[in-house]
């Protein structure tokens, strides 16, 4: 048995970032606006606690918009949709409201910009992932997915002296770069974007949780399944010495045998998780005898994002005959 002082690392910056945070507010404020129901198209955010609270308030969520019915509120999620979706909403009169996280967004502009110049984009990410899909839809004769460095080797362009990479905005730092390394290789005059794809709440949650990888036997990430950004934590924490790390959506998924001879627990908490998610993991360590809390502080955050316009300025319902003032 480990005799060690039991203790928990607490990782700073965690938990909510300001995409996230908008986009919940967006809800939010649409259901103010124009009273339930409110359409959701996909997960608002990926965090079953925040959708099964937000569906309580009167969100639908959706897994399309052909499953609006004409002339209701349709909202777009954080991670962002391909034009194709936004013309769908208009040919269904919904009043579409796009609470697309702005990072996500200047991804998309990035893909169009690079495919008016006519270069070849290279998108980093993973097959199926919604931020993905969005941004493939925004230029699809243009873009190829690249899945990791095993994917370069088969990939053909029309002029090697213009490509240039793009990536998802939730993706482990490390293994980007490796894949980047991997596509310059290939094409050396590889261009890159202006500045990162790779989100700064995604960096600094990575930044923070390499540390507790690198201290803690036991790193517990509160997230949900379907968050990449909750995974790549997992992944980080692993790769940063911790013995074991599991990616939980809350303090019920922890199993006891997880702590035998751990003496000390790092817990942090993906982009899409409400604290109070992992107020009830602290507890349940506390009750388990780990009730001395360190901060690990790795970065500070002080973005902020506006509200989608649609939701600050005039706006009509397709179906409507009177104006309406957010
Ligand atoms: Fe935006 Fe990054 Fe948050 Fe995604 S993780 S919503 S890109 S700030």
């Amino acid at each position: 048995m480990n005799r060690a002082r039991k203790r928990v690392l607490l990782a700073s910056p965690r938990g909510f970032c300001a995409g996230v945070v908008r986009a919940i507010r967006a809800v939010e404020k649409a259901l103010e606006l124009y009273g339930p129901p409110v359409y959701v198209r996909h997960e608002i955010v990926h965090n079953t606690h925040v959708v099964r609270s937000l569906e309580k308030k009167g969100a639908v969520f959706v897994t399309d918009t052909d499953k609006v019915p004409e002339g209701q509120v349709v909202m777009f999620s954080a991670h962002g949709v391909a034009p194709s979706v936004h013309e769908q909403a208009a040919a269904r009169k919904l009043t579409a409201i796009d609470a697309t996280c702005p990072l996500v967004t200047k991804v998309h502009n990035e893909a169009v910009r690079f495919a008016e110049e006519g270069y070849s984009i290279l998108l980093i990410g993973h097959e199926g992932h919604e931020e993905v899909i969005g941004t493939l839809g925004e230029a699809p004769d243009r873009i190829t997915l690249i899945d990791g460095p095993g994917a370069v080797g088969g990939i053909e362009v029309r002029d090697e002296s213009k490509v240039v990479w793009l990536s998802q905005t939730t993706l482990s730092v490390d293994e980007t770069m490796e894949t980047v390394e991997a596509l310059k290789t290939r094409f050396p005059q590889l261009s890159g974007p202006p500045s990162d794809d790779i989100c700064y709440a995604t960096q600094n949650r990575q930044l923070a949780v390499r540390q507790l990888g690198a201290a803690a036997d036991l790193v517990l990430v509160v997230g949900s399944q379907t968050s990449s950004n909750s995974q790549r934590l997992v992944e980080v924490a692993q790769q940063a010495g911790a013995d074991a790390a599991h990616l939980v959506d809350s303090a019920d998924e922890i199993d006891a045998n997880w702590l035998q001879e751990v003496s000390t627990v790092g817990v942090t908490s993906g982009a899409s998780v409400p604290d109070v998610l992992v107020d009830n993991v602290l507890r349940w360590l506390a009750a388990h005898g780990y009730e001395d809390v360190e901060l690990v502080e790795a970065a500070e955050e002080h973005q902020h994002f506006a509200l989608p316009r649609e939701l600050t300025a005039p706006i009509r319902r397709a179906t409507d005959t009177t104006e309406r003032t957010a």
